[in-house]
């Protein structure tokens, strides 16, 4: 029995038009032709160049398996020159002289960083993700490498998983809106360009749901909610074209990812159309032994390769093991053949035949005015202001006296977040550079530490004090060490400030001076304690290299804050795993906070907990401006829908209109959201649901209409058997506004 019933139909069209046609297939096949059992391993075996485990324990080991056509792909290989030279023995001293595929985790920017995943997310805006994305590859692709481990479009509700910050959060529109902007930024109009890079969209499949949060854990789901909330970014990323998938470590109701045909096979290729490849997480192959599906490697190399595993990264299994199957007739040469030419397809669509060398005159990295202009407008519009009570922010400069303390305020390194790929802390502005240099003639800057980020000893909180004391104002530049705590292997099951930061903050808010917290982190955190303590709360994640100049443009106002959250931030820790677009229960959620009201108030058997409300302290698509902005009612261009007319048409069966309007004294930039819900249909359906976005930039006092297209897509929904419906009798509730608690809303019926 399948674990997932699949899609209806014969199969799709193929995803990506460029690893298809006539061409290509004939010089696929013309090389296949010549390879041994032995060189076609080969393409499927990849390897981090300097890690000691298996075979190639070093530069030369690594040298003769290239020679030996046993290489398919290398990565972690530094700078075109060291590129150059592996594919220099590919080309020139291998057999069938078939160019090395390059590979990297560029996963928020090469050389120049920009914002971590989850940062961009919170800019609501695809469109400059994707012009980032570009930027990245170009410099990606001037080193040889032509392959990036990127987008994660794993879906996370729980802020526990360290990973959080690698994808775009927990709405699945969103994240397809965000899959889809890394893919065309990555491999642009044509992955023949030469700064065109291939995209790796992981992890296939849910992996950001682990269990508890704790990396690595198991996943069991409805196939409704793999459906409906974890598989429609990597769907989006595939009908874009992403050339490569990388499988999950986690297993999904009892079969691990990496050997999971039903994943890999059925929905991928058969449902979807994916013609790119598929690579294995890093020694997934291998962990099959470790998750219990097969006794030893060889099993392990039989189970993943016939699920859809093309590629094993760093398992050392491929290579050597499937000659041995095929030759004992365990393993079809078949299978192998259609792996090798998945991969062959991408390697002569990217051109690497004609153009396998990077430019090893190209000059040095620098990170050029263009290059921060555009890291500094991506970090702009991807810090969120959460709090700005009695007008705190903007600062003003004139004759003012600012402390500047914190463990965040001055380094670096934390600014470029996890998986900061070549990033250079030298190339960071800091917050205190950065005010250092704004404010110099005009104001003065009193820096002082405080405390570490994890430091247990508290002793520079004094100095600290003494600062704000003698201040106008505080800015506190608090939160999480940036490859520590976040990224991979980091899950929390604490989300509070680490080490003593809160004792910190607590101590300068006791000054009475007004204190702006500005939060630099990965996880998101849990604020209860802070948000006492602060009159101002900046939620600046890990904003790369123009962290320190983007935040200060946004404290004093020369730009207005415009993100927003991509994540519903919690209250505590217990109310994990979080997320707006609940379904609702047979019983009230419980909107007031009953913490504060006896049990016996006749309120005590409703959907909530004792001793904490239902809400998040921040909602999904919540953040403020230094402005103000309402929306009317939406209007609808129709009253009704009838649902087979719906389903006949497929896209733009209503507009929904509304006027949003700046209410308040500066320009600002709103992000329209539109949220739909509904009922009476055949299985329950989230509360409300993100089904239209965009950024609006408005004068003061400007008014201007958004309007939004829905079609099949988004008013449909999955039913008992995971197919795609419309239901007549179902009613239909839209909501707009600036966050997911928008109010105004209006309803139409599907007949
Ligand atoms: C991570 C992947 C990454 C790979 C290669 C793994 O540990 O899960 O996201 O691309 O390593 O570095």
């Amino acid at each position: 029995a399948l674990l997932f019933s699949l899609g209806a139909g014969a199969a799709q069209a193929p995803s990506n038009t460029q690893l298809a046609g006539a061409e290509l297939n004939r010089r696929v096949e013309k090389l296949l032709r010549q390879m041994t059992l032995e060189e076609k391993a080969g393409q499927l075996a990849q390897y981090s160049i300097g890690t000691p485990t298996g075979p190639g324990t070093g530069r030369d080991d690594y040298e003769t398996l290239v020679r030996a056509g046993a290489v398919g792909s290398l990565f972690n290989v530094v700078g075109a020159r060291e590129t150059n030279h592996y594919q220099r023995i590919a080309m020139e001293q291998s057999r069938l002289k078939i160019p090395l595929l390059f590979g990297f985790d560029v996963i928020h920017g090469h050389r120049t960083l920009f914002p971590t995943p989850l940062a961009m997310a919170s800019s609501f805006n695809p469109a400059l993700v994707e012009q980032a994305m570009r930027m990245a590859g170009a410099e990606a692709s001037s080193e040889g490498i032509r392959w990036v481990f990127s987008p994660m479009v794993d879906i996370a509700r729980d802020a526990r998983w360290g990973r959080i910050i690698e994808g775009s959060g927990e709405d699945p529109y969103l994240g397809a809106a965000m899959a889809r902007a890394y893919v065309r930024g990555y491999q642009g109009k044509s992955l023949a360009e030469p700064t065109s890079v291939a995209a790796s969209v992981k992890h296939f499949a849910a992996y950001g749901a682990a269990e508890a949060g704790r990396d690595y854990n198991t996943v069991d789901m409805s196939e409704l909610t793999l459906r409906q909330v974890y598989l429609p970014p990597f769907q989006a990323a595939v009908a874009e074209g992403a050339a490569t998938v990388m499988s999950a470590f986690n297993s999904l109701n009892g079969v691990p990812a990496t050997a999971n045909p039903q994943l890999l096979t059925g929905i991928l290729r058969k449902e979807w159309g994916f013609n790119g490849f598929v690579v294995s997480d890093w020694t997934a192959v291998q962990e099959l032994v470790n998750h219990g599906i097969a006794l030893d490697g060889a099993t392990a190399v039989r189970k993943a390769l016939t699920a859809g595993v093309e590629m094993d990264m760093e398992s050392h299994l491929y290579g050597p093991g499937i000659p041995q199957l095929v030759r004992s007739g365990k393993l079809s040469q078949a299978v192998v053949d259609e792996a090798v030419r998945r991969v062959l397809r991408v390697k002569f669509a990217l051109g690497l035949f004609e153009h396998p060398y990077a430019d090893e005159k190209a000059g040095a990295y620098v990170a050029t005015a263009e290059k921060r202009e555009l890291a500094r407008r991506v970090a702009e519009e991807s810090i969120v202001l959460l709090k700005n009570e009695g007008g705190v922010l903007p600062l003003s400069t004139s004759g003012r006296k600012i402390a500047l303390v914190g463990p965040l305020a001055d380094s670096a390194v934390d600014m470029l977040g996890a998986w900061n790929g070549k990033g250079d802390p030298k190339d960071v502005v800091t917050l205190r550079a950065a005010l250092e240099r704004r404010l110099e003639g005009k104001a003065q800057l009193l820096y002082a530490k405080g405390t570490g980020i994890l430091s247990h000893e508290p002793s520079g909180i004094q100095q600290a004090v003494k600062a704000a004391e003698a201040s106008d104002v505080v800015i506190a530049a608090l939160g999480e060490d940036a490859s520590q705590m976040s990224g991979e292997a980091a899950s929390r099951t604490r989300l509070g400030l680490p080490g003593h930061q809160e004792q910190l903050l607590q101590a300068l808010a006791a000054t009475g001076k007004p204190v702006v917290l500005v939060l630099f982190n990965g996880h998101p955190l849990v604020l209860e304690n802070a948000q006492a303590h602060a009159r101002a709360i900046v939620e600046a994640w890990h904003p790369g290299i123009e962290a320190g100049n983007a935040v200060a443009n946004l404290l004093f106002g020369d730009v207005n804050f415009s993100a927003r959250l991509p994540v519903s931030l919690p209250r505590s820790v217990g109310q994990l795993p979080l997320y707006y677009s609940q379904l609702s229960t047979g019983r009230p959620a419980g909107t007031t906070d009953l913490t504060r009201m006896p049990r016996s108030t006749g309120e005590k058997y409703i959907s909530r907990y004792i001793d904490e409300q239902n809400s998040p302290l921040y909602p999904f698509g919540y953040g403020l401006s230094y402005t103000t902005f309402d929306f009317s009612p939406p209007v609808l261009s129709v009253p009704v829908l009838k649902a087979a007319a719906v389903k006949k048409r497929g896209q733009g069966v209503m507009r929904v209109k509304s006027q949003v309007r700046n209410t308040g004294k500066v320009r600002g930039t709103v992000v329209a959201q539109l949220y739909l819900g509904l009922r009476g249909a055949s299985t329950a359906q989230p509360v409300r649901q993100l089904v239209g976005f965009e950024r609006l930039t408005l004068a003061p006092g400007e008014s201007r209409d958004v309007e939004f297209t829905l079609g099949f897509q988004e008013l449909s929904f999955l039913d008992a058997s995971a197919a795609r419906v419309v239901e007549p009798g179902t009613q239909y509730e839209l909501w707009v506004g600036d966050s997911s608690e928008a109010t105004q809303h209006a309803r139409f019926a599907m007949e």
